[in-house]
């Protein structure tokens, strides 16, 4: 049974680990949280960090320390049972922290290699220090090495305002655009750092098949619904009703359903003055018979949040801002008590839902690229959420769901002219049939997203054929004004950004 709460003991952190004295990095941060420090003293370097929780979590529960190791844990693990099992002791450490740490002190930095969860971790280990990922990536992580002098974070802008020199370069990791010497650890890694020297290596502690598996139908389908099933299971909490964001959609329905099937849910579905997918989701709400409601969200105030959705995904992908964009409104719009978000996020990447036609090698094609390129991009940050205190968890992207999903032969993901074939039919029992084959909408399709940001750039005088490099610049403009100087999004315009791209676009042609 996994211990959680309606929080997460830890949101994020900051930390350092420094070979003489020092202090973690001090923000900022989107994360709206509560800070507890940590300072502890290992033999051969000094470790400190801020653990970022939400009231009513035990930030207590998001570090530990045993012997000459310090593990501080962003985020939660999804397969305790496992991973206690693989310990002589393992009822004895009930948090996940506890059980890294017992779990670093049997198997060193390979414990990584066993977890299923959706966190980032640092481990300070003798002269050592461990940054780790979950296998997605989903809570990003970020350092900056100088030799003696380590800071990291869940944050990239946390690690913006330090006059740090510039550090070593750290093969495999990716650089941030515009805060030289801060790296992102990658998706399923660890990165093991000399403290002294802040020389690293990259293990690689995930990779996505690529291998595919052929299955029979209705094999494939069982093998579906109980890994998802079971994702759904392990990401409620005992006596905490989940909030399912629901669109109506396959994706979100199956989510929700299985939910629903294991005590009583709430849902929300939001839509705009332009679109929403309202009685789609209706539908559901009423079959599962959830707590529904709906939000609408005037258009011209959703584009208004463009700078509170980079700020908190940290990301300079136009299109993905496009599809965060809804979601972070409406995160933003709940009210402030702390809640556990389901969603559907994901889906469509394991099982090429955005394709559409029959051809099965460029499906799998899709499938490769997509879980290729994915890394870095920021979709599922749980800072989305925690920018109004809630936490979201993604159960298409857990590990095991992830691994069958990706691995299963193109002909069972597009079957019957119908997409994602496996998951429809999987969920056949629980949901209505009209949901069950209804095609794909995107988000940023549903919400009106897309085409109102373009008839803004549009507006503003950008012609047809440089709305995608606009977009791509206002975003630019909206990570450097947020991420890389820092700034609140409150006083940071979309207006602005708009300004600024229009400006850049002119040069750019002159
Ligand atoms: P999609 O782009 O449709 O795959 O959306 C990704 C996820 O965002 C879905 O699985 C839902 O959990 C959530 N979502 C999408 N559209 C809405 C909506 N209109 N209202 C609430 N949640 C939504
Ligand atoms: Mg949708």
């Amino acid at each position: 049974m996994a211990h959680l709460g309606t929080l997460p003991p830890a949101l994020g952190f900051l930390a350092a680990a420094h070979a003489g004295g020092g202090r973690a990095p001090e923000g900022p941060v989107a994360t709206r949280a509560l800070r507890a420090e940590i300072g502890e003293a290992l033999s051969v370097q000094a470790f400190s960090a801020t653990v970022l929780h939400g009231p009513g979590a035990d930030p207590g529960r998001a570090w530990t320390r045993a012997g000459d190791t310090v593990v501080v844990v962003a985020g939660e693990f999804y397969n305790q049972d496992e991973l206690r099992s693989v310990l002589p002791d393992g009822d004895a450490h009930d948090g996940d922290a506890g059980l890294l740490a017992a779990l670093f002190d049997r198997y060193d930095l390979h414990a990584f290699r066993l977890v299923n969860g959706r966190f980032a971790a640092v481990v300070a280990s003798g002269a050592r220090l461990c940054a780790a990922t979950d296998h997605a990536g989903s809570v990003p992580l970020y350092l900056r090495p100088a030799p003696g002098d380590i800071h990291i974070a869940t944050e990239a802008k946390a690690l913006a305002t330090q006059a740090m020199p510039k550090g070593p370069s750290l093969p495999g990791t990716r650089r941030v655009p515009g805060l030289p010497g801060v790296h992102q650890v990658p998706a399923g890694t660890v990165l093991e750092l000399a403290v002294d020297s802040a020389g690293g290596t990259l293990h690689r502690t995930w990779q996505p098949p690529s291998a595919r598996r052929i299955l029979h139908e209705d094999e494939a389908r069982r093998a579906v619904r109980s890994a998802l099933e079971l994702a759904v299971g392990r990401r409620l909490a005992a006596g905490v009703k989940p909030l399912a964001v629901l669109s109506g959609g396959i994706d979100s329905s199956a989510v929700a359903a299985l939910a629903a099937a294991r005590g009583p849910i709430d849902s929300l579905s939001m839509g705009t003055d332009l679109s929403d997918e309202f009685p789609h989701a209706q539908v559901v709400a009423k079959h599962l018979a959830t707590d529904h409601s709906e939000l609408v969200i005037p258009m011209d105030e959703l584009l208004r949040q463009l700078p509170y959705t980079v700020w908190a995904a940290e990301t300079l992908d136009a299109d993905i801002i496009e599809y965060l964009l809804p979601l972070v409104s409406l995160y933003r719009r709940l009210p402030d008590t702390p809640r556990r978000i389901l969603t559907g996020y994901g889906a469509d990447i394991p099982l090429a839902g955005m394709h559409r036609e029959d051809r099965l090698p460029q499906l799998d094609s899709a499938v490769a690229h997509d879980m290729a390129t994915f890394d870095g991009l920021n979709e599922m940050s749980p800072v989305l959420a925690a920018v109004h205190g809630h936490w979201t968890s993604h159960p298409y992207w857990d590990r095991d769901v992830l691994d069958l999903l990706v691995g299963l032969e193109a002909g069972l993901k597009r079957r019957y002219g119908r997409d994602k074939w496996v998951l429809r039919s999987a969920m056949t029992d629980l949901l209505p049939e009209e949901t069950v084959a209804r095609p794909k909408l995107g988000v940023h399709e549903g919400s009106g997203v897309s085409v109102a940001f373009t008839r803004l750039l549009s507006d503003n005088g950008v012609p047809d054929r440089d709305i995608a490099t606009a977009k791509a610049l206002v975003v630019r403009e909206l990570f450097d004004r947020t991420v890389v100087d820092g700034g609140h999004p409150d006083h940071v315009s979309t207006e602005g950004a708009i300004r600024t791209a229009l400006h850049r676009l002119r040069q750019g042609a002159a």
